[in-house]
């Protein structure tokens, strides 16, 4: 069995909006409605679950009927992301077997490619540990002093830029939520805690995490051309 995961209550504070950026307009419709079809046209995943925060004034203006008898909502959003994802998880206990697979998936990723998320499933349902998503880096790093000046270049060789989701059994996910506490800012970081060592699935650069105006534009783009 697997279960998509959405946390969505974050407030998106670097969008300069203040509708949190999970609501915001994107062809017509808030920015995570494209996000569920992107999960629900993969058969594989069987129920989606949205975490929304408890004061969450927007999601019931919207009609989610489209995705009715395989779509949960649940409002128990915590202060960060993984405190969200983690409540996400206890709210589950005895609805679902410990090895279920649960895929983590942010509400500000509306344009994750269908061949990305079946490649995802593939690898990672044969893998013991679990995985996730990622895009090896292509640009140079630079690190920076406290005036904007680098003042080191890091080697790019081996570095990857974690997307979602990460795919991980349920039982070992909420214990390694639980151990590595609120400040983890993706699932495989808290894995990574345990001694365990996620599958990197290539995926590329359409799968972006709407977090500044601008992405807004570029995930209108690939939505008109995302299955290209
Ligand atoms: O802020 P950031 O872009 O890292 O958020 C990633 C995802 O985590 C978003 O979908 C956001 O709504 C969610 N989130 C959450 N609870 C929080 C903070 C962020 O569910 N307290």
């Amino acid at each position: 069995m697997n279960i998509a995961l959405v946390p969505a209550a974050g407030a998106g504070s670097r969008m300069q909006s203040d509708c949190p950026k999970q609501y915001l307009p994107l062809h017509g419709q808030p920015l995570i409605a494209h996000t569920l079809r992107a999960l629900a046209r993969e058969p594989r995943i069987d129920l989606i679950v949205v975490v929304v925060s408890p004061g969450d004034a927007y999601w019931d203006r919207y009609d989610w009927s489209e995705w009715q008898g395989r779509l949960q909502v649940l409002r128990c959003g915590g202060e960060t992301r993984a405190q969200s994802v983690l409540n996400g998880l206890n709210a589950l206990a005895g609805e679902v077997a410990d090895d279920t697979w649960v895929l983590v998936h942010d509400a500000a990723r509306p344009c994750l490619p269908r061949d990305a998320l079946a490649r995802l499933i593939d690898a990672v349902g044969r893998d013991a540990t679990g995985g996730l998503l990622a895009v090896p880096v292509a640009d140079t790093l630079k690190r920076a002093n406290v005036d904007g000046r680098v003042v080191a270049t890091k080697p790019r060789a081996g570095l990857w830029q974690a997307q979602t989701p990460q795919m991980f059994r349920y039982a070992l996910l909420k214990r390694a939520l639980l151990a590595a506490g609120a400040g983890v800012t993706d699932e495989a970081s808290a894995i990574e805690q345990l001694g365990l060592f996620p599958l990197l699935v290539e995926a590329d650069n359409r799968n972006l995490k709407v977090t500044r105006p601008r992405d807004l534009q570029l995930a209108s783009l690939i939505l008109e051309h995302l299955d290209d």
